[in-house]
C-alpha cells in the first residue's frame, strides 16, 4: 500500500529531477516556446517540497492536492494550472484514505490525466504532456515501470508532430522536429514514480 510517505517522496524525487533537469527543459522550449518550462518546473516544485515540509500532510490525497496547489499558485506559464490539476484531481480520486492500493492510484492518476486533456483542451498527438502522460496512465495498470516505459516513448514520439495547442502551436510546421518540453517533464514526473516505487519494492 502506497501512504502519505510514499507521495512524498514522489514529490521530492520529482523536485529534484526538475532542479537538475530544468536547464534541458528551458533548452527544448527555447526551441519551440518561451524558454521558461525548465524555470517553471524548477520552481514549482521547490514550493511543493517546501510546502509538504511545512505542512506535514497526512494522506495521499491530501499531498497531492497540497502540491497541485502550490504548482497553481507559484508557475506563471501553462503547465502550472495544467501539472496543479493533474495533481489535484488526482488528490482528490484518492479521497482520505491513509492508505492507496496501486490500483485505486492508477484510476486516480487515469481521472486526473482526463482532467489535464479537459482543461487544455488538447488530445493525443497535439504534441504536449498528454502524450506522455496519456499512455502512461494506461500502463500504470500494468507496472511502475511500464508507466516510465510508456512516457519515454511517449515523450520522444512528439519529436515528428507538429504542435496544435499551447505556444508551440503558433510555430506552425516549424514546431516539427523538436520533442515537447512539457512532454518530457511528464516524463521526469513518472520516472520519479517508479524510481520510488523500486526503492519501496512496489512492483505493481
Ligand atoms: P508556457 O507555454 O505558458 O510558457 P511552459 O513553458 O511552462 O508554459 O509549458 C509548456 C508546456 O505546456 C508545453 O510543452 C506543453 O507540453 C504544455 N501545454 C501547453 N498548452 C497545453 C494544453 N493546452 N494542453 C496540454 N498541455 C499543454
Ligand atoms: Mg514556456
Amino acid at each position: 500500500m502506497l501512504d502519505a510517505d510514499f507521495f512524498c517522496r514522489w514529490m521530492t524525487v520529482a523536485a529534484n529531477a526538475m532542479e537538475r533537469q530544468a536547464e534541458f527543459l528551458t533548452e527544448l522550449d527555447s526551441a519551440i516556446g518561451d524558454a521558461d518550462h525548465g524555470t517553471n518546473m524548477r520552481r514549482g516544485f521547490a514550493a511543493v517540497t517546501a510546502a509538504l515540509d511545512k505542512e506535514a500532510p497526512q494522506t495521499p490525497g491530501a499531498v497531492l492536492a497540497l502540491a497541485g496547489k502550490q504548482l497553481i499558485s507559484t508557475v506563471g506559464g501553462a503547465s502550472g494550472p495544467l501539472y496543479g490539476t493533474l495533481l489535484r484531481r488526482t488528490g482528490k480520486e484518492l479521497g482520505d484514505a491513509p492508505a492507496v492500493s496501486a490500483e485505486e492510484l492508477t484510476q486516480a492518476f487515469t481521472a486526473g490525466v482526463e482532467a489535464v486533456a479537459r482543461l487544455g483542451g488538447a488530445a493525443a498527438g497535439d504534441k504536449t504532456m498528454l502524450d506522455a502522460l496519456l499512455p502512461a496512465a494506461e500502463a500504470l495498470g500494468m507496472s511502475f515501470d511500464a508507466a516510465e516505459y510508456a512516457a519515454r516513448s511517449g515523450a520522444l514520439a512528439t519529436v515528428p508532430l507538429q504542435a496544435r495547442k499551447g505556444r508551440a502551436s503558433y510555430l506552425g510546421e516549424r514546431s516539427i522536429g523538436h520533442p515537447d518540453p512539457g512532454a518530457m517533464s511528464a516524463l521526469f514526473l513518472v520516472a520519479a514514480l517508479a524510481a520510488v516505487a523500486a526503492a519501496e519494492g512496489e512492483g505493481a
